[in-house]
């Protein structure tokens, strides 16, 4: 999920590596990669995802490359976020088995995340986000990220800072039925923002990035960020939840809602 910053319900500008990692140019099949590191013996990873038939942009195979582990895509030292429209995103991704957590493949694909999600910026990241169908959300709010939202929004969203979070295998409940409507934005839809509406209390259980469990009470904006990271796990994308007639450009943020449209604000 995307931070906030000027704007009022603003939660992001569109990101550096948006602009640079383009695809630029016709990509080989993913099947043929697939099937020559298979052949080549690499350490392919269990839970890559079964070939398609349609061909990947250069994009996709870069990420693959990272995925993969080969050799000149290894220089690449963060993954590309991926953009709605791969299948990746839009389908469950699995749970990670508790005895490989502590392998080096997954704390370096949580270690990737963060980077990922500091580097776009973002307020939260989910596994799927980077081309890696598995159950794993990351989420963190700093105060610095707060600082650039006006005082009455941060009031309105309940929003306050917190920790780097890793839930491996998060389970999402709701506390109470009291619900908020606000714009949220994502880093795989960007540049474009839509008001969904989220419960106001989860509880979230899972594991940490030690195999440890954990439970997270969170309220507010926290909430939210949990709610739309869980999401990505079973393939849904927040414009799957939205408001329809919110959906907007972001630099329409402030514009005014359309006739007809459910007010912002906790319900
Ligand atoms: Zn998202």
């Amino acid at each position: 999920m995307e931070t906030s910053y000027r704007f009022s319900f603003r939660l992001f500008p569109i990101s550096l590596p948006e602009r640079c990692l383009k695809p630029s140019s016709p990509a080989p099949n993913f099947r043929k990669l697939i099937y020559r590191a298979t052949c080549s013996s690499y350490n392919i990873p269990k839970f890559i995802p079964a070939p398609k038939t349609y061909s990947f942009s250069s994009t996709s195979i870069a990420r693959a490359g990272w995925f993969l582990g080969l050799g000149e895509q290894k220089k690449l030292s963060l993954p590309t976020i991926v953009k709605a429209g791969d299948p990746v995103l839009h389908e469950p991704a699995r749970e990670v088995d508790p005895k490989e957590i502590g392998s080096e493949k997954i704390q370096k694909i949580i270690d990737d995340m963060v980077l990922a999600m500091r580097k776009a910026p973002g307020v939260g990241l989910a596994a799927p986000q980077i081309g890696i169908p598995l159950r794993i959300i990351v989420l963190e709010d700093t105060k610095e990220y707060i600082s650039y939202a006006p005082k009455e929004e941060i009031k309105a969203q309940d929003r306050r800072p917190f920790d780097l979070l890793v839930i491996i295998n998060p389970k999402l409940k709701s506390k109470s039925n009291k619900t908020a409507l606000f714009f949220e934005g994502c880093l795989s839809v960007d540049g474009f923002r839509a008001v969904v509406e989220r419960y106001l209390d989860v509880e979230v259980t899972g594991l940490d990035r030690d195999g440890s469990p954990i439970k997270v009470d969170a309220s507010g904006w926290q909430a939210r960020i949990l709610q739309h990271e869980c999401d990505h796990l079973d393939g849904t994308l927040y414009v799957d939840k939205m408001v329809p007639r919110t959906f907007r450009a972001a630099e329409n943020l402030t514009l005014p809602l359309a006739e007809g449209c459910p007010k912002l604000g906790a319900r």
